[in-house]
Formats: structure tokens, sequence, C-alpha cells
């Protein structure tokens, strides 16, 4: 019996109604077929639901009268092996029940179908729905992230330019210019320098952003040559810095000094080994 003839069975069986023989092959394949087990499963609860909700229902005498004339009218009964005449009408109830109880466990079966299928694409549904939510969060976050950043740095923008504002209301304020020189001959530095506060400013602009092996590192050359280490330094994404140089003790800033910017190893050095990238007179 294949899967097929076994569907057939199944409602038959479950109803009581299959053949002894049928019955053996419908067993004998169900030992096989998990599909089909979970079919029969499926008929056998409807039909246990049905016999526990249907109310039996007396034939009519009238009607059952009429029956049984039909029946001897239309079946010979030499072509089948009838039972005497009150089980034949037996029969014909018992086939006649089995009937409207197949068709209502189809219908049933059928409803189970329909809600399964729905069920399953309301899952569905509700799994898409979830994931989108989840992308659209995770969007929301990097964007959220990235205004946070963006705010971050025009807040530091926001002060250094006030640091340069507040110099600039200095008076006497001592200006020097640095010049881009070697790679980035559009760079440029200013040092401002207040000679009556003993305060000073250096910042730069348009300078490349260095890898993190590496530093700019600022410099006050002497008339003699001697170089001395005013500080290391890195820009931001814009190329811009602003920072106070070191003074070392006992050194003042007179215009017979020279400053220079270089590219050294992270960390600075004790005397400048890097091109010169901005360089100026004080
Ligand atoms: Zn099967």
């Amino acid at each position: 019996m294949n899967c097929r003839e076994a569907q057939d069975v199944i409602p038959l069986q479950a109803a009581g109604a299959a053949v002894p023989e049928e019955s053996a092959h419908l067993e004998a394949h169900l030992q096989n077929c998990p599909h089909c087990r979970e079919l029969m499963g499926d008929f056998t609860e409807i039909a246990a639901h049905l016999a526990i909700a249907v109310n039996p229902t007396p034939v009519p005498g009238v009607l059952r009268e009429a029956l049984e004339r039909r029946i001897d009218q239309s079946i010979t009964p030499a072509s089948l092996k009838i039972p005497p005449q009150n089980s034949r009408m037996g029969f014909i109830l018992a086939m006649a029940a089995s009937i409207a109880l197949l068709i209502a466990m189809g219908m049933s079966l059928y409803i189970q179908h329909l809600q399964k299928t729905e069920i399953h694409g309301l899952h569905q549904l509700l799994a898409f729905s979830e994931d989108q939510n989840r992308k659209v969060i995770a969007h929301e976050a990097t964007v959220v992230t990235d205004w946070e950043n963006r705010v971050q740095r025009l807040e530091s923008r926001v002060q250094q330019a006030n640091e340069v504002i507040n110099m600039l209301k200095v008076p006497h304020l001592q200006i020097a210019s640095l010049e881009g020189a070697g790679k980035q001959p559009s760079a440029f530095g200013r040092l401002f320098w207040d000679k009556h506060a003993k305060i000073w400013k250096f910042c730069a602009a348009d300078l490349k952003q260095l890898h993190s092996d590496k530093t700019y590192e600022l410099w006050w050359i002497t008339p003699a040559s001697k170089k001395i280490p005013a500080g290391t330094f890195n820009v931001d994404d814009t190329g811009f810095v602003m920072f106070t140089p070191t003074i070392p003790a006992g050194m003042k800033l007179s215009h017979a000094l020279t400053a220079a910017v270089t590219i050294e190893p992270a960390g600075g050095d004790l005397q400048p080994q890097g091109p010169v990238e901005l360089i100026g007179k004080l």
C-alpha cells in the first residue's frame, strides 16, 4: 500500500468502517510512514471528538420503511452476500453515518489546515517585521553615534576658536608665521606670543594626519643652530591643531629664534631626525 492508497483508507479506518484486509494493509503502511501516521492520528482525534459531540438521531419509522423498500428494489440479493433484512438496514444506516462522519472530518481537517497555514503566515510576517525593526534600531544607533561624534568635534573646534579669539584680544600680541615646507607646501602655522603675560599658543592648519607610529614635533632653533624640543602633537581630521608649546626654563622667546615642525617617531625625539614640514622665523 502506498501513501495515496493509505490516505484513502485512513478516514474509513478512523470511522471504524475499513474492511479487515484494508485495515491490515494500512497498519503495515503506518509502521513505516510517519506522515500517514500523523494523518491517522488527526483523523482518530477528530473521530473521537465527533463521537462525543454528535447526539445519535433516531431514524423516523416512515423513512426507515421507505429506505427498506428502496433497497429491496435496487439490490439483487444474489449479487451481494446480504445479511438478513434488519441487519442490512443497519448496514446501510452505518454507511450513511460513516459518509456523514467522513464529510464532517474532512471539513474539520480542512479548517485545521487553513488555520495552520494562516498561523504559519502570521509567524513569518511577525519574524520579518521584528527583523526590520532590529535593522532600523541598529541604523538609528549608528546615526546617533555619528551625530554625537560630530557634536563633540564641533565643541572642541568652538573651544579652540575661543582660545584663538582670546589670544587676539591681548594687547602687544606678537604673531609669527610658519610656512609649509617639504611635502606639505599648503600647510601653515602661527605662533601667538604675549610677551608681557608670557603666554604662547601654537596652531597649525592643513597638515596631513599621521599614522599612529608618527608624530609632529615643534622645535625652537637658536642662532647657534641648537634645536630645543617644544612639544609633540597630532592634527584632527581637518588637519588643525592648537596647543601650548613648552619653553625650557631660562630660554626666552626672541626674534633670534626659528621655529620648525618635523615628523618624528611617536613620542617625539630629543633631536629632529625627520623631514621639516613647517618653518618660520619668530
Ligand atoms: Zn504513507
